[in-house]
């Protein structure tokens, strides 16, 4: 797994209602998706409670472990 830190101080994110949270710099932090193959945004499905990642550029399911994750301050 890879470390949760926020885009603007680097520092580890906490969780807190429902989203990623930064205490140092006191605003929420967004995890996003992008495709490992077109550097679209990716959609994230859950199913049977895993989650996995659509392309809809590709059109195709892409894999966790493959997606590029980023954090974003917002
Ligand atoms: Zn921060
Ligand atoms: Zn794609």
């Amino acid at each position: 797994m890879g470390e949760n830190t926020c885009p603007t101080c680097q520092r580890p994110l906490c969780w807190k209602d429902g989203g990623y949270y930064c205490e140092h710099c006191q605003h929420p932090v967004r995890k996003r998706a992008f495709c490992p193959d077109c550097e679209q945004a990716l959609e994230k499905l859950n199913a049977c409670g895993a989650a996995s990642y659509f392309c809809p550029h590709c059109n195709e399911l892409k894999s966790k472990s493959r997606a590029r994750i980023c954090f974003e301050a917002g």
